[in-house]
């Protein structure tokens, strides 16, 4: 079987564009948490004709495909979990068209956000969505994981931000649509560009994205601080919200994963406590108002460190973003830290859930509850701009006694979520890991129909179901 596959589609899209190598198919087979499946082979398209020709190849031949950009997913939505084909985009990576005027830009899916972001800033301009992972994520894995980032508490999520897709749909022919627009308003009936963003690679391949793009912010301030008490931080947050500034990032970051990263970075940053990162867009005049009403608002809730910087380049230089942009090493640092044994694994489980952000301190407090309850190691952070959490929770793999504690406390967690109005997942996608949890959420609306639409939807659009298969729904 493998052989014939391989050589068939050498065929079709060209040698150099197909391995069975298994040590390059074991790397391609692993996700950022070390989830891990198994394919046949690994295809590497470089054209939206050569996704055509696969698909078409795979719809006659039942054959699974897994599409990835750069398998930086945390919830198991890039592996491959039966055998198929792994469908890399790494090498579709052009920006075909930058166009100021009308705010837009082309690109194919296996541009990295990073990149991208280079290439605008020449032009002073930027595409906003910036996940922790900006610098591998790619836009046709942020497109379908409905990628949010730290500037979501002014700019939201990636789904604002596609104005057109091109596609290859799953049918006989490998069919490749146009969906959408370039114009910033348009009606095409229901809104299949919005149905795509999200979905996981379930319903169609990405191969051409039309992005929004906004110009860089004349200038930004940052404020960062230290506090002893939790409570204290977030009031500081909710009052910073209340002052009605612009607000552009504000991120926090719990005391344990901040005094790993001081030690592990060497950071320039010291202090003692929890972090607090605000960022705010104003007019280069306005700098001194709104960065003494910043750390007015952190005094006056018991901060008891601030730094301050004039704009984004002085605070990357300060290094003040360092610790929140390294809480993931931070938290497996401590995990790996803290094992009874060197020598067993780690089982690290990131948490994505979101309250509404007036929920956030009675949120934070039931989570602290549950670490507790479940005798289980978590650090703590999030997007408190848009009440994104992220708590992470690990134990070793040796431990058997602890695997049920780990799978009631992420129940509880996205429990906890849906009774303060919030939701299980807000960006980091559905994947193997939060099924159970999408189907909390609709049964807690009293909407479990909500997801009987959606497989009718999965069906009319991939009918042999070769597309990204056993991914978001449980059968
Ligand atoms: C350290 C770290 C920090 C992170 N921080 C954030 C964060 O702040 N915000 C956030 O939202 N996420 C975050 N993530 C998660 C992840 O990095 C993002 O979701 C990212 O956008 C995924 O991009 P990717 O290219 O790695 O996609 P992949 O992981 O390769 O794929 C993601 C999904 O998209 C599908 N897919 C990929 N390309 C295509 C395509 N062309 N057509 C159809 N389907 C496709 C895959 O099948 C999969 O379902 C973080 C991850 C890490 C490791």
């Amino acid at each position: 079987m493998t052989k014939k596959l391989v050589r068939d589609l050498s065929k079709l899209i060209g040698k150099d564009k197909v391995s069975d190598d298994e040590l390059i198919i074991r790397l391609y087979s692993k996700n950022a948490v070390y989830m891990e499946g198994k394919a046949i082979a690994v295809v590497f398209p470089y054209s939206s004709t050569d996704v055509s020709k696969i698909v078409r190849y795979a719809y006659n031949h039942d054959l699974k495909i897994y599409p990835q950009g750069s398998t930086s997913e945390l919830v198991g939505s890039s592996t491959p979990h039966t055998d198929g084909i792994i469908l890399s985009f790494e090498r579709m990576n052009r920006i075909k068209e930058t166009n100021l005027i009308d705010s837009y830009v082309v690109v194919e899916p296996g541009v990295k956000i990073f990149e991208l972001n280079n290439h605008l800033a020449k032009d002073g301009y930027m595409f906003p969505i910036d996940p922790a992972s900006v610098k591998i994520a790619s836009v046709g894995g942020a497109i379908n994981s409905g990628s949010g980032g730290m500037q979501g508490a002014k700019y939201g999520s990636i789904r604002d931000w596609v104005l057109e897709l091109e596609v290859v749909i799953a049918d006989e022919g490998g069919s490749i649509l146009r969906l959408g627009s370039k114009t910033s308003k348009s009606r095409q009936g229901y809104d299949l560009v919005r149905l795509i963003v999200g979905s996981e690679g379930t319903l169609a391949l990405v191969t051409e994205a039309t992005l929004k793009i906004t110009p860089i912010p004349e200038n930004t301030v940052i404020a960062a601080a230290f506090f002893d008490s939790l409570e204290d931080l977030m009031n500081s947050a909710i009052e910073i919200k209340k002052r009605r500034m612009d607000i552009l990032l504000m991120e926090f970051v719990e005391d344990k994963s901040v005094d790993i990263a001081i030690k592990m970075l060497e950071s320039k940053v010291t202090g003692v406590g929890h972090y607090l990162l605000v960022g705010v867009n104003t007019a280069v005049e306005a700098r001194s108002r709104v960065i003494n009403s910043l750390a007015e608002s952190m005094k006056l809730h018991n901060s008891n460190r601030i730094y301050t910087a004039r704009s984004m380049s002085e605070a990357e230089k300060m290094g003040l973003f360092d610790i929140r942009r390294n809480y993931y090493l931070a938290s497996i640092r401590l995990a790996s830290e803290s094992r009874s044994d060197p020598f067993s694994g780690i089982k690290v489980y990131v948490e994505d859930i979101s309250v509404p952000p007036s929920q956030l301190v009675e949120a934070v407090k039931r989570l602290r509850g549950l670490s507790e309850k479940y005798n289980l190691s978590m650090t703590l952070a999030g997007h408190i701009g848009d009440g994104n959490l992220h708590p992470v929770v690990w134990i070793e793999e040796k431990d058997e006694s602890k695997r049920e504690a780990l799978v009631n406390m992420v129940s509880d967690i996205m429990m906890l979520a849906l009774e303060l109005g919030g939701t299980v997942s807000s960006e980091h996608g559905i994947g193997l890991t939060k099924k159970e949890g999408l189907v909390m959420e609709f049964n807690s609306k009293e909407s479990s129909k909500a997801i009987e639409l959606m497989k009718k939807i999965k069906r009319l659009f991939d009918p042999k179901g070769i597309l990204n298969p056993d991914k978001m729904f449980i059968w």
